[in-house]
């Protein structure tokens, strides 16, 4: 990814992609301490827009408020920052990739007197699944990995470091032969996927677990948004892994998986074992929404050109 032609916003500049560097002694490489978003921008008739980005900066500056990071930039810099990715880059679809990391300005878990660094890349990265999987749903596999406690690291902020957990339960899920993992809190009930958000359908209504040790999702926000305007019942509430095999429906949400049917889960076909008619319609608003063409929800796109 480092050899590619572009530009990649660092510190308040525009700078080539491949001298957007950061020494080997950078803080956040040793002990993990950062955060970041992940974001999308979709075209739509007016040309690329991003989606939700108000949302996605207010995610990545509660997470530095979390990790006790200082941020050098305001909100409206950051989300000009991540206009003009899109725009320099000359990109219609773009995943961006806004992080805070801390510098090279000293060593140690003290971390004081580091500076704080900001950088947004913007890339064209059509799907995280396949055309295939988000119409027929993917393998799920429990992951052995607890998710994050509430108390161990911070659940809320979208930390750097909290991704160890996340790539260990996906390497597992994905050399055990399924596509992604499900990962369960410490109290054995379910959290979410390696890095997306999980809903089920049971008896028409929709089942999602509580904002404890799960990322506040910006996709589940939309889908419960969605599933409401559709006059169905949204629960938010702790669910058992047995209750995933037994739903009628499940599929994941997330700004990179977007929304992506379940058909199974540890051997155990759910449903009938392709995406339900509650997710398509879901995971169809949620596509119309992206591409512009939901009247209603204009206000959650934010065109690049201006
Ligand atoms: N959980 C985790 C652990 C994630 O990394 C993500 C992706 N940011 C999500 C859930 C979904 O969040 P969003 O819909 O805001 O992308």
């Amino acid at each position: 990814m480092a050899d590619r032609d572009g530009l990649i916003w660092l510190d308040g500049e525009m700078v080539p992609w491949r001298e957007a560097k950061t020494h080997v002694l950078t803080h956040t490489l040793h002990y993990g301490l950062g955060c970041f978003e992940g974001v999308r921008a979709y075209n739509t008739a007016n040309g690329p827009a991003i989606f939700r980005l108000k949302e996605h900066t207010d995610r990545l500056f509660r997470s530095a408020h979390i990790l006790n990071m200082k941020m050098p930039f305001n909100k409206d810099e950051i989300n000009e920052a991540q206009r003009a990715a899109v725009r320099e880059n000359n990109l219609d679809e773009a995943y961006l990739r806004p992080m805070a990391f801390l510098g090279s300005e000293g060593m140690g878990l003290r971390a004081d007197n580091l500076k704080v660094h900001v950088m947004v890349a913007a890339w064209s990265w059509p799907s995280y699944m396949s055309p295939e999987a988000k119409e027929q749903g993917i393998k799920v596999r429990t992951s052995s990995y607890t998710r994050h406690h509430v108390n161990i690291t911070m659940c809320k902020a979208k930390a750097n470091g909290n991704y160890i957990n996340s790539m260990l339960a996906l390497n597992e899920a994905i050399s055990g032969g399924a596509e992604e993992a499900l990962l369960l809190d410490n109290e054995g009930y379910v959290a979410e996927g390696s890095g997306e958000n999980i809903f089920i359908v049971r008896d028409g209504v929709l089942h999602t677990p509580e904002l404890t040790s799960c990322l506040e999702g910006i996709t589940r926000a939309t889908i419960i948004d969605f599933a409401r305007e559709l006059g169905l019942e949204v629960k938010e509430r702790r669910i058992t892994r047995d209750e995933v095999y037994i739903a009628e429906e499940a599929f994941f949400t997330g700004t990179a998986a977007e929304v992506l049917p379940i058909r199974e889960l540890d051997g155990r076909q759910i449903g009938e074992g392709k995406r339900g008619p509650v997710t398509e319609k879901l995971q169809s608003m949620y596509f119309d929404a992206v591409k512009g063409k939901l009247a209603d929800h204009q206000a959650w796109l934010t065109h690049v050109k201006s």
